[in-house]
């Protein structure tokens, strides 16, 4: 066969290659990755981890990540609480660079994620590690916790709970659906105006753009953790769209974590991080540093590394 009869009809082809050589071109110049402190503000060192006499993840693994991550801070919510404690306590943590900030887990093994809003017993070991602190200083939240039924929001101890956090000024750390949000913030005295609620996945039921936006507006104390936040990135693995408008609307409103609530995501926690970097890294400079570091920082109180 003729050359001619061959590239003749592959000339639209050709022209659509070029087209896409020069957008694959656009997309390669995009911003460098954000390199400055991160604080990780859902992290987990769950007795599966780490034991403390055994496990995969020994202290010296989890910090030595952190420390290649860049990760100058951490919300350390364990089940048990131990986990929280050896982390607060080693001087190891310190050498890594690593602020613990202790949030009290309110579960004591796994029964407890489906029945600690009516369970005066969680009630009373709350109060019991608040009263006790860790080496790290006092507790200064509590949770992750898990509400399956929005309802459940109006459990009992769900409701003291929230009353105390308010109260005491602690920071809530709450994996709920929206509906849950409104419901949570009913109960203190001050109809979620103070409460400060650090939104776990900023719900991982994909709760819509518009909807957040709304709660966002509504409650000022409300804070969106974006781990595994459908929707959230698009190609390239920046934000999109909306997401970008949204954390540009409140830039001081939205943190980063790792969620490590498996021990697949210790294994994995370096590229967690290092794909944060890459988003982050698509916003202006000022924002991505609120988002990877300042708003954490200023909502729990840990100084500038
Ligand atoms: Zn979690």
């Amino acid at each position: 066969m003729e050359n001619s009869k061959i590239f003749r009809p592959l000339a639209p082809v050709q022209k659509a290659l070029v087209a896409i050589f020069f957008i694959a071109i656009g997309s390669a110049v995009h911003a460098a990755d954000y390199s400055g402190p991160l604080f990780d503000a859902h992290l987990h060192y769950n007795e599966e981890a780490w034991d403390g006499k055994t496990g995969p993840h020994p202290p010296a693994d989890v910090l030595a990540r952190m420390k290649a991550s860049g990760v100058r801070a951490i919300v350390a919510n364990s089940r048990p609480n131990t986990g929280s404690l050896t982390l607060a306590g080693l001087p190891q943590t310190r050498e890594a660079g690593v602020a613990v900030v202790p949030f009290v887990r309110l579960y004591r093994n796994r029964a407890d994620y489906t029945g600690w809003f009516a369970d005066e017993s969680i009630y009373t070991m709350v109060q019991t590690e608040l009263a006790r602190g860790t080496a790290a200083g006092p507790y200064r939240g509590i949770g992750e916790f898990h509400l399956y039924d929005s309802a459940n929001a109006n459990g009992p101890v769900a409701k003291k709970l929230m009353a105390l956090a308010e109260e005491r000024d602690l920071v809530v750390l709450a994996h709920v659906d929206d509906a849950a949000i409104d419901l949570l913030m009913a109960h203190p005295p001050t109809q979620g105006q103070k409460l400060r609620l650090i939104w776990a996945h900023t719900g991982i039921g994909g709760a819509p753009v518009e909807r957040v936006d709304a709660l966002m507006a509504r409650y000022p104390g409300l804070v969106g953790e974006l781990s595994y936040r459908p929707g959230l990135v698009c190609d390239d693995n920046q934000l999109c769209p909306a997401w970008r408008a949204l954390l540009l609307k409140y830039p001081t409103r939205f943190v980063i974590g790792s969620d490590t609530w498996v021990n697949q995501r210790w294994q994995h926690y370096e590229s967690l991080m290092q794909s944060y970097r890459q988003w982050l890294g698509g916003l202006p400079a000022d924002v991505a540093r609120k988002i990877a570091w300042d708003n954490g920082a200023g909502l729990l109180g840990v100084a500038r590394p």
